[in-house]
């Protein structure tokens, strides 16, 4: 084709502009370039479409990507033929003549790149007739999506394990923003490829500032995060598609340009909220995790968690949207006990079978243990994808105000007895009543004046004891027992630390009232 006697340099400044690769790039290009498979990490920004679109280009035959959606293969296509490159999109929301377009090109060969989904590339009559085509490589894009275990499944990418039967000797090229150990595993087992070369970025993003509060008072937190988001754009997510259409609502009535977006929404209502994303406006998107991958908007200046994800992995590459232009982008993770408790409960009931349970548990579990942690958070989240960050990375909000620790072994004793001796049938804020010895109908009714816990925790703020109560919610001492958020005791957990054969060390939480970000600028 075009340039087969051209060098990957060469079409990197000749066709994309680039003066250098960054990073990996060059060693991902080469493997391809040899037809050698490989699986290439790097994060959000990092770079990813010039390691496959350059062998696609340089080696005979035509680059297929697959790719999970259409919205994203729909962009890619739009900046490759902004760049003179003959690109197309092979997906369900064709119109004939494209279609007819497409299919002239591919039979005189002149399509340079094919976007597929996988659904469409495994149909029999596409593979029979893509597979009497040379391809160049085949790239896996958003390769995480056929991991069962992670939070963008999708059960059509298991089928791509066929690959090498109807495309022999075609290199493949997998390619994802998710790092963690076990879904790389995953990648790589699901298509086969376990001894090839993998190209791992560092997932470290020095312009994205990393602050985790516990949740007080859920709208002033978020309209105090967004404060600093200036004309570029935000996202809010929100665990429930009812709660982003409520939250989107009072951020409008505050003056917020706010819309929500979900997967309950029709295709134009979506189109329609991409579009005004993507056209550059300041405004804020109140999305459920259906706001996701493929956006690619540079300014995202602030991403905001009112719910808490449910892995580190899911987490990561939520807030990897911000600041993708390289300037500073703030990300605000909010949660609570009763968050926790509820996550994990409903996880027991699930009807998921024990393997896939035990890996969410586990990820639920790093997650809570990375929303208390009183250490640098970028350590401990690229922890979590087996990547050793040396030093504190002086951008969260443990590395620029230290969290201090205290010995809480009694507050611990008091919070436990007082779920004891209300019979582990109350939540928070009834326990929290009760501690501080307020008089309430309901404290009443159940008598609660009158146990030996009532009071003893008078000096102390509510949100004081919420935040012991929610730390022993974290650590294992207290579980929800019910549907509802009433809390009772793990005895394993709970007696050592009762009986004060255990010490408790517990964060000293922030000031609530510490605006986020904004009293930390650099
Ligand atoms: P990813 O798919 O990994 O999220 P992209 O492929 O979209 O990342 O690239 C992210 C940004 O980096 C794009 O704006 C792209 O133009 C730019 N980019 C990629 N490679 C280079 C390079 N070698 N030099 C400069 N900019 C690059
Ligand atoms: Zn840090």
């Amino acid at each position: 084709m075009r340039f087969e006697n051209a060098t990957p340099e060469d079409v990197l400044s000749r066709i994309f502009g680039f003066s250098s690769f960054r990073g990996f790039q060059a060693e991902a290009v080469a493997s391809a370039m040899r037809g050698e498979d490989a699986l290439v990490l790097m994060p959000t920004g990092g770079g990813k479409s010039v390691c496959y679109q350059i062998p696609a280009l340089c080696r005979p035959g035509m680059g297929l990507v697959i790719s999970p959606l259409i919205a994203l293969m729909d962009d890619q296509v739009a900046a490759l033929r902004q760049l003179g490159v003959n690109a197309a999109a092979l997906h369900s929301e064709l119109e004939a003549d494209e279609l007819a377009r497409i299919r002239s090109d591919l039979n005189r060969g002149a399509l340079e790149i094919l976007y597929i989904s996988p659904e469409r590339l495994l149909s029999p009559g596409t593979s029979a007739w893509l597979s009497r085509q040379r391809l160049s490589i085949i790239a896996v894009d958003e390769a995480h999506c056929i991991s069962a275990w992670g939070h963008e499944f999708r059960p059509e990418y298991r089928a791509l394990a066929n690959l090498p039967e109807i495309f022999p000797g075609v290199p493949r090229m997998a390619l994802t923003a998710t790092a963690d150990p076990r879904t790389r595993e995953d990648i790589l087992q699901a298509l086969g490829m376990v001894d090839s070369k993998q190209l791992t970025a560092s997932f470290h993003r020095p312009n994205l500032y990393i602050f985790v509060r516990p949740k007080t008072s859920e709208i002033r937190q978020l309209t105090e995060a967004l404060a600093n988001r200036g004309d570029g754009a935000s996202i809010v997510y929100c665990g429930s598609r009812n709660k982003t259409e409520r939250i989107a609502k009072s951020l409008r009535d505050k003056g917020f340009t706010a819309l929500p977006f979900h997967a309950g929404l029709s295709p134009q209502e979506k189109r329609a909220i991409l579009t005004r994303f993507r056209s550059g406006e300041p405004i804020v998107i109140v999305a459920t995790i259906a706001f996701g991958m493929g956006i690619d908007r540079p300014d995202v200046r602030c991403v905001v968690h009112l719910d808490m994800p449910s892995s580190p992995e899911a987490y990561y590459q939520q807030i990897g949207r911000a600041g993708r232009d390289g300037q500073r982008a703030d990300t605000v993770l909010l949660y609570g006990g009763e968050d926790m408790a509820r996550a994990r409960y409903w996880l027991e009931q699930s009807n998921a079978p024990d393997s896939e349970k035990r890996v969410m548990q586990q990820r639920l579990e790093s997650m809570i243990a990375f929303t208390e942690t009183t250490g640098c958070r970028t350590q401990a989240l690229l922890a979590c994808f087996g990547e050793n960050f040396p030093t504190p990375c002086s951008h969260c909000d443990n590395c620029l105000s230290p969290i201090s620790v205290f010995d809480g072994t009694e507050a611990a004793q008091k919070v436990l007895s007082a779920v004891y001796r209300t019979n582990q049938r109350f939540g928070a804020v009834h326990l929290t009543t009760v501690l501080r010895g307020k008089m309430t109908e309901a404290v009443e009714r159940h008598a609660h004046q009158h146990l030996s816990v009532f009071g003893v925790g008078r000096d102390r703020s509510e949100a004081w004891w919420r935040g012991i109560i929610r730390q022993l919610i974290a650590r294992g001492a207290l579980r929800m027992s019910g549907e509802h958020n009433t809390l009772g005791l793990s005895p394993e957990v709970a007696r050592p630390i009762l009986r004060g054969e255990e010490k408790v060390m517990l964060r000293e939480d922030p000031i609530a009232t510490l605006r986020t970000g904004a009293a930390l600028n650099t």
